[in-house]
């Protein structure tokens, strides 16, 4: 008999564009649960049955519920634009969950720290689902939203929604501080003193300047890395990153790392630079 994998068997309840190019899809997985926790992906088989496109696709699970869960992407390439033309009731088979959240092994975080989440574009998808299990916690947590432009800017609404407090920082000052999001964090650590838990997912040169702000203020901040992955479960080994400790797979070991983990190489400038 073929064991039944663990996330297999999910239906979709709706998929709707809900920013330019940005799909909600809210999936059902009838009797068994899905015990995920923030932070974790799925790997997404987008065309059923035939070959093209091969891979599955790596998502974050953007929301945890009890019988299902949700995810938010963006079509760029072949898998999301199949995705995206999904319908209502239409099954999805998905691997997951996978790989290590946000939260480390060794039990949630300390309850005093502020919580300061850092997006670059879609990044926000998974972080969204840590934001959702703080705020249920009675916890007050800041959101950092960053763009290009004010149109590419995702899920503010979402976050205030919640109860978080949102900023947004776009490079052509379109909309909020014009620059980099990770300028928002500069600022919030020049000016603020105390103990924050800074998380973030966004593009890796993003993550590397988080790292050294983090780093700056002796601040071990939780990074959710984008590495292009095959298998998603430690087979392939395709998605490989060099760590302080020699390579880890972004996909076992990871996605999410702490940021004085990773020996990272490009890096986007500070804020006066
Ligand atoms: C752990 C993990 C979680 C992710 N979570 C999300 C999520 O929640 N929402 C979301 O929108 N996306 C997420 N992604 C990225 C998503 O997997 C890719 O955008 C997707 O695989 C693209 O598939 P495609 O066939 O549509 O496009 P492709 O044709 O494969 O690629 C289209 C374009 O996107 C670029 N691209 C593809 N994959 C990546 C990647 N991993 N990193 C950077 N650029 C890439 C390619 O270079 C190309 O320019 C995640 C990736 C990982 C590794």
């Amino acid at each position: 008999m073929i064991a039944r994998r663990p996330g297999a068997g999910f239906t979709i309840i709706t998929n709707q564009e809900i920013y330019p190019d940005h799909y909600l899809m809210e999936l059902r997985r009838e009797g068994a649960g899905f015990d995920a926790s923030p932070g974790q992906f799925v790997n997404v088989l987008a065309a059923g049955g035939v070959t093209d496109p091969l891979l599955r696709v790596p998502l974050g699970i953007h929301r945890i519920r009890k019988n299902g869960i949700a995810l938010f992407y963006k079509v760029v390439g072949k898998a999301t634009g199949i995705l995206s033309r999904k319908r209502k009731g239409d099954p999805l088979d998905i691997l997951g969950p996978l790989g290590r959240g946000f939260y480390p092994e060794t039990g949630e975080k300390e309850e005093k720290k502020i919580n300061v989440l850092v997006a670059g574009g879609h990044g926000a998808a998974p972080l969204y689902a840590l934001a959702q299990r703080e705020r249920e916690k009675g916890k007050e947590v800041a959101v950092f939203l960053g763009a290009s432009t004010k149109k590419h800017i995702v899920l503010s609404r979402e976050f205030r929604q919640l109860g978080c407090r949102v900023k947004t920082a776009t490079e052509d000052g379109s909309a909020g501080r014009k620059g980099y999001v990770t300028c928002l964090l500069e600022d919030l650590l020049k000016q603020k003193n105390g103990e924050f838990a800074v998380y973030s997912c966004g593009p890796t040169p993003m993550l590397a300047r988080l790292a050294e702000l983090a780093a700056e203020k002796g601040i071990r901040a939780r990074v959710s890395v984008d590495t292009y992955m095959a298998c998603g479960t430690g087979v392939c080994r395709g998605c490989a990153i060099m760590t302080r400790e020699g390579y880890k797979l972004s996909c076992t070991d990871g996605p999410v790392f702490y940021s004085d983990e990773i020996v990272w190489e490009e890096k986007l400038k500070g804020c006066g630079e």
